[in-house]
C-alpha cells in the first residue's frame, strides 16, 4: 500500500492518523510518508524511496538503524523471553553502564519513556522536599505529563492552554524563558521554600536547538544548592549525544537528578530517572514515593540499550562533531547564497538552521522564525531524498554512520532549493 491509501486509513484509525502529533506533518504543509524500513543513515518508504534520515526516530539512533550488535544483542534477547516482570541480568548490567558513563546517577530506575522519567524525578523532588513548585523553561519540553505542559516546546507548542491539564496543577509550574537566569533568582528569593526543583534541558533541543548561556546552567546549580531545590537535568536527548556523558559532563555541572531517555533504549522504549543515592532511596520500596512498571527494565530494552552504550564509546565524538559542523555551516551558508536570513545552533551531532533575522536563544526568537520558509526546504530536501524533521522548532541529528558522501548528497540537495 502506499503512503496516501495508508494515510487516509490511518486518518480513521488514529486521530490525524498518527501515534505522536509532530508525524503528522502539518507543520509543513504536508502529509508522512509511511516507512517500510531502516537501515544505517538510511529510511525506505513503503513505495520503496530512499532518504538520508537526519531525525534518527527523533535522537535515539546515534548508532544508526540496525546496528549489527544491536540487532545481535535483540536477537539473543528476544530467544530468551520478551517480558519476566522480575529482576533480571540486563537491567543490572545497563544501570552499572550508565553509571559508568554518568556517575552523578548514584542510583537509578528504568522506565519505558522520557515522558515517563521526567513524570516520576518530578514525584520524587515533590516528595524529596516536601514542596510542590517547579520551575520549568519556555520551549524546554518534558514529555507530555500535566505540569510540563505549561508552554512547552515541540509540537506541544501549539496547544498553549492544553485543554485537559487542570489548572489546579500548572499553577504549580512556574515558568521563566531559558536562558534567564534573572527570573530563576526572583522565583527563589520570592518563594525559594516552595520550590522543590528547577528542570531544564541542559541544551534545549525541542524549540529546535537553543545553547545554554554562559554560566546559564552554573546558576541554576548554584540557586537550586542555595534555596534547597533539586536541580534536574532533562537529558533525554542530551544524553550520550553531547558527549558519552551527556550534557553534565560537557559542560560541567552535576544536576540532583537525571532523567535519559531516546538513546538509551537503542530504539526500544526505555527511559531512566536517577540521581543522588539519599534522594533516590525515598523511592518505594525504600521510601515512600511510588513508582512502578510492568514492563521498566525490559529484557529485550536492556539488552538493546546495553549493546547501544558499549557501542558509543567505540566512537569518536569529536570527529562527528566536527563533521556535523562542516555539513550544518555548510547548508547555512547555501541558504545565506539563496537570499535567506538564517541562524545556525550547533552543537555535537546536533543542530538548527533557523529562518529568522535573529540568533535564537530563547522560544520567543524561535516562534518567530519563518515557518512558510521551512516548509518550503523541507518539501524540496524530502522530494530530494533527503529527510528533516517535519517543523522549523526541532533538531537535525546526524549519527555515527553518516557517510561524507551523505553529506555531500544533502549539501547538493540544497544547492537545488528554491525560494
Ligand atoms: C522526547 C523528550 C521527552 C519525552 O520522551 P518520550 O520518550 O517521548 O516520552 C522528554 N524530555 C525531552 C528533553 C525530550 O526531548
Amino acid at each position: 500500500m502506499d503512503s496516501k491509501t495508508l494515510y487516509a486509513k490511518a486518518q480513521t484509525l488514529m486521530p490525524g492518523g498518527v501515534n505522536s502529533p509532530l508525524r503528522a506533518c502539518r507543520y509543513v504543509n504536508s502529509e508522512p510518508v509511511f516507512i517500510d524500513r531502516a537501515e544505517g543513515a538510511y529510511l525506505w518508504d513503503v513505495e520503496g524511496r530512499k532518504y538520508i534520515d537526519y531525525v534518527l526516530s527523533w535522537g535515539p539512533m546515534l548508532l544508526g538503524h540496525c546496528d549489527p550488535s544491536v540487532a545481535e544483542a535483540v536477537y539473543m534477547a528476544v530467544n530468551k523471553g520478551t517480558s519476566y516482570g522480575a529482576p533480571c541480568y540486563g537491567e543490572v548490567a545497563l544501570a552499572e553502564e550508565i553509571q559508568k558513563l554518568i556517575p552523578s546517577m548514584e542510583m537509578m530506575r528504568m522506565v519505558s519513556s522520557g515522558t515517563e522519567a521526567t513524570m516520576s524525578a518530578l514525584r520524587l523532588a515533590r516528595g524529596y522536599t516536601g514542596r510542590d513548585k517547579v520551575v520549568k523553561f519556555i520551549g524546554n519540553y518534558h514529555g507530555h505529563n500535566d505540569a510540563f505542559l505549561a508552554a512547552a516546546g515541540s509540537a506541544a507548542a501549539a496547544v498553549p492552554g492544553t485543554p485537559g491539564v487542570p489548572e489546579d496543577i500548572v499553577r504549580h509550574t512556574l515558568l521563566a524563558h531559558y536562558n534567564d537566569l534573572d527570573k530563576v533568582r526572583e522565583y527563589f528569593e520570592t518563594r525559594g521554600g516552595e520550590i522543590a526543583c528547577v528542570i531544564v534541558e541542559p541544551a534545549a533541543g525541542n524549540m529546535g536547538l537553543v545553547l545554554p548561556r554562559d554560566g546559564f546552567l552554573q546558576g541554576l546549580r548554584d540557586l537550586c544548592t542555595e534555596y534547597g531545590a533539586l536541580l534536574i537535568f532533562d537529558e533525554v536527548i542530551t544524553g550520550f549525544r553531547l558527549s558519552p556523558g551527556g550534557a553534565q559532563q560537557r559542560y560541567g555541572i552535576t544536576p540532583d537528578l537525571t532523567t535519559l531517555g531516546k538513546i538509551i533504549g537503542g530504539g526500544f522504549p526505555v527511559g531512566c530517572y536517577g540521581g543522588k543515592r539519599e534522594i533516590m532511596e525515598h523511592m518505594a520500596p525504600c521510601g515512600g514515593v511510588f513508582q512502578a512498571g510492568t514492563l521498566s527494565g525490559n529484557p529485550v530494552a536492556m539488552a538493546a540499550g546495553l549493546a547501544t552504550l558499549k557501542g558509543l564509546q567505540q566512537c569518536d565524538y569529536d570527529a562527528l562533531e566536527a563533521r556535523t559542523r562542516g555539513l550544518a555551516e555548510g547548508l547555512t551558508e547555501i541558504l545565506r547564497s539563496k537570499g535567506q536570513s538564517v541562524h545556525l545552533n550547533q552543537i555535537a551531532s546536533a543542530f538548527t538552521i533557523y529562518f529568522s533575522d535573529v540568533p535564537v536563544t530563547n522560544m520567543t526568537e524561535s516562534s518567530a522564525c519563518d515557518a512558510d520558509k521551512y516548509a518550503a526546504f523541507w518539501q524540496q530536501m524530502m522530494a530530494q531524498g533527503i529527510y528533516l524533521a517535519p517543523a522549523g522548532f526541532e533538531c537535525a541529528f546526524t549519527s555515527f554512520v553518516h557517510t561524507d558522501e551523505d553529506f555531500e548528497k544533502t549539501l547538493e540537495a540544497a544547492s537545488k532549493v528554491q525560494f
